[in-house]
């Protein structure tokens, strides 16, 4: 039987990055939805890697170690999934704590915005969200101005303050495309570009993602994720064999009140394509 046929979710967010669950919850949840192969991919860190691995096991769930990059290619961010690596080695850890500076002054300033257009007091409002203060994001803002009864949800706030030209936006320069990928292989893993789909470039600037990507050592495209819609699934099927990536599954859970696609819940890999847990037998835990 094809390996494709196991349920692997291999993108999810703990209260470490912007996720509201912690790592046991998550697990706890991942193995009660019949997840056989999970992973915590927390942005830019790896804190909750040992409690993630610990609670697997304790469920009886196979484990790989787990991260999402934010990185900036083409005057965007776009986000690198490292899986398989050793969570210990000290260039990932450096990598990514040099990654996470400059978050807490980007988060002042997206303040700042705000209050440029009448909303006040934002920033203290997203850090009630915070589990770790290296790691305030926009999605804790819009967590904030939903609660505060600026939107009605989420999806809301980024459409009308957090996205490139409105007023809580700020750009950022994060890891490099090269450094990202080479920090995940360094330490035995495999990068995989996640959710291809939701980003805005041209044809022409996705083909030169994916080819970097390649030249620079990456081996994996997410295909089926809860980013995409199911169309997307066969356009980065086809990409995954043009470029001859290996495909990855991940729900990228983030919360039981705001993720649309719960972990473990998703559709099968297409067949003909190659699982990324192929290639990381040997680093599943
Ligand atoms: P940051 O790393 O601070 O730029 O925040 C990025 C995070 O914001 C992503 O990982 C998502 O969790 C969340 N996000 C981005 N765009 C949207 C959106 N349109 N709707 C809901 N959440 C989003
Ligand atoms: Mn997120
Ligand atoms: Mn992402
Ligand atoms: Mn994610």
């Amino acid at each position: 039987m094809s390996t494709s046929i196991l349920n692997a979710d291999l993108h999810c967010h703990s209260v470490v990055s912007d996720g509201t669950l912690t790592p046991e919850a998550l697990a706890a949840r991942a193995h009660a939805n019949g997840v056989e192969l999970w992973a915590l991919t927390d942005h830019d860190e790896v804190g909750g890697q040992q409690r993630a691995a610990a609670s697997a096991k304790a469920h009886g769930m196979k484990y790989l170690t787990g991260t999402e990059i934010s990185v900036t290619f083409a005057g965007q961010t776009v986000h690198i999934v490292g899986l398989g690596f050793d969570a210990q080695d000290p260039r990932i850890v450096e990598g990514l704590r040099r990654t996470r500076g400059g978050r807490s002054e980007r988060a002042q300033e997206m303040s700042q915005g705000l209050a440029r257009v009448g909303i006040h007091g934002a920033f203290e409002g997203a850090l009630k969200y915070v589990g770790n203060p290296e790691l305030i994001s926009r999605t804790h803002f819009a967590r904030h101005l939903v609660e505060s009864g600026v939107c009605q949800d989420t999806s809301e706030v980024f459409r009308h303050y957090l996205t490139d030209g409105k007023p809580g936006f700020v750009p950022h320069r994060w890891a490099s495309l090269k450094e990202a990928v080479q920090w995940i292989t360094e330490g035995q893993g495999v990068a995989v570009i996640a959710h291809p789909g939701r980003y805005n470039f041209t044809a022409n600037e996705e083909f030169a993602l994916f080819s970097e990507f390649k030249a620079h050592g990456g081996q994996g495209v997410e295909v089926v994720t809860g980013s995409h819609t199911p169309p997307e699934y066969v356009k980065y099927a086809d990409m995954a064999r043009e470029f001859n990536l290996v495909a990855s599954r991940g729900s990228d859970f983030h919360s039981p009140d705001e993720s649309r696609i719960d972990l473990g819940t998703l559709p099968w890999l297409p067949g003909q394509l190659t699982p990324v847990w192929e290639l990381l037998a040997h680093r599943i835990q």
